[in-house]
């Protein structure tokens, strides 16, 4: 309805020829279009008004500018919808590539981990906290494949800030609001006493974990069950998947997935830490 609504004039309007549907979200829809006075290629998001939020996702988002974040170009409103021109990322959600490849070696993990956490670092900088943070989220430019590897990831950018929200450092209970996705989401933000911008730290412990083995370390049928896991923050490292990775890498996700907010990594931290030191693929010097 909303992709064939005469609003996608104003896109036009505005100078964009569009090309194709990209993806549709529960409250938006993104469009590949191309700009015809440079014939360059953006994804415009499409989103209703009626979602409060937007407004609010278009200022944090224009505050951001890091090669690992997708980058907002241009944005305008009509009476219904707001469009938001972004950066056009080509390989689609890094969710996708985890499936077909099962999972990552360590060396390729920490190549993706090394540009998602610089990403955080910049944001958290500048007082935003994403608080969705999951595969699904994450967009990919990949390098074609060239061998029998096949198509290897190159950039892996942060999208998607429509729960973001901004916070005030070295506040422990900064915000309150229960939101982000059962599995990823941090204890503190289920255990409704207040929580900081630590919880994206918590997601990305999470994603480093089935990155490595393919498999989340929390999962249940039911969401309700789910989320009583996650709130409790208890997993383990199962054999025999976790026997051949290394105690360095491990390390990582126990301070990344660690209860106790104040003992969490931050960003900083954890770019700090020795496993994201140790080199990545041989071939791939692209940052
Ligand atoms: P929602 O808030 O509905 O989850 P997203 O911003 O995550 O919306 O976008 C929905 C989907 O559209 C993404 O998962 C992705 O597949 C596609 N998409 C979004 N932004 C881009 C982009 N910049 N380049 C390419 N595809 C995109
Ligand atoms: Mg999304």
């Amino acid at each position: 309805e909303l992709y064939t609504s005469k609003e996608l004039f104003l896109v036009e309007q505005r100078g964009y020829e569009i090309a194709d549907l990209l993806g549709q979200g529960a409250f938006s829809v993104v469009v590949r279009a191309v700009e015809k006075s440079t014939r360059t290629t953006y994804a415009v998001k499409v989103v209703s008004l009626e979602a409060d939020a937007v407004q609010h996702e278009v200022a944090i988002w224009a505050l951001l500018k890091h090669v690992n974040i997708v980058q907002l170009h241009a944005h305008f409103p009509s009476p219904r919808f707001m469009f938001m021109v972004l950066e056009y990322v080509p390989a689609g959600e890094l969710f996708d590539h985890i499936v077909s490849r099962k999972f990552y070696s360590e060396m390729d993990a920490r190549f993706l981990m090394r540009q998602i956490l610089s990403a955080l670092e910049h944001m958290h900088s500048r007082g935003i906290c994403h608080r969705d943070l999951k595969p699904e989220n994450l967009l990919c430019v990949i390098q074609p494949a060239n061998d029998a590897l096949g198509d290897s990831i190159q950039h892996v950018k942060i999208s998607d800030f429509g729960l973001a929200e901004r916070f005030v450092r070295n506040q422990p209970h900064a915000m309150s609001r229960r939101c982000g996705t059962p599995g990823y989401v941090a204890p503190e933000v289920l255990r409704g006493h207040g929580y900081n911008e630590k919880v994206d730290l918590w997601s990305i412990g999470v994603i480093l974990y089935i990155l490595l083995v393919g498999f989340p370390p929390f999962y249940d049928k039911s969401d309700r069950e789910l989320l009583r896991k996650c709130e409790a923050g208890v997993y383990s490292f199962p054999s025999p998947q976790w026997d051949l990775i290394t105690p360095a890498a491990k390390d990582l996700i126990e301070n990344l997935m660690q209860i106790d907010v104040a003992k969490r990594f931050s960003a900083s931290d954890s770019m700090r830490h020795e496993w994201i030191a140790l080199p990545h693929r041989p071939s791939s010097d692209h940052l």
